[in-house]
């Protein structure tokens, strides 16, 4: 777990994949990991991420597995992760129908777009600050 601690995420590499929760647990030799969702582009590329970093610690006999059940939801983002994705710029999932600004803290925002650099975040913006922000989407 801690080499994994250490791969980062491809598309937010201010997390790491535990962070994101990707990263269900290890069962033997494999590493279990959960797709953010199916289709992710990222998914390759992060299984290549894990792959390396296992290899380069001397654990080049353990496999990484997919888990597609259930599937992963925002819920599994650690506070570290959402801590971490709010001082990158990147307001972290929540239900609510408003948004925090992660620049200002203002929740005086409006969504712009539902999709915003990647298709798991939106286009937001803040009307106090008047800066744009890329919020992440709850699923
Ligand atoms: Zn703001």
């Amino acid at each position: 777990m801690a080499v994994l601690d250490r791969v980062p995420d491809p598309e937010i590499p201010v997390l790491s994949i535990t962070d994101l929760g990707i990263v269900r647990g290890i069962r033997g030799n494999r590493v279990l990991i959960t797709p953010t969702y199916t289709g992710c582009p990222a998914t390759l590329a992060i299984e290549q991420l894990i792959r390396d970093a296992l290899d380069a610690a001397g654990f080049a006999d353990a496999f990484v597995e997919r888990q597609l059940f259930p599937p992963w939801t925002t819920d599994w983002i650690s506070e570290r992760g959402r801590e971490r994705l709010k001082a990158y710029g990147i307001a972290p999932p929540s239900p609510s129908a408003t948004a925090e600004c992660p620049l200002c803290g203002s929740t005086d925002t409006v969504e712009v777009s539902r999709f915003g650099s990647t298709p798991c975040k939106a286009q937001w913006r803040c009307k106090a600050c008047l800066e744009p922000f890329d919020r992440f989407k709850c699923h």
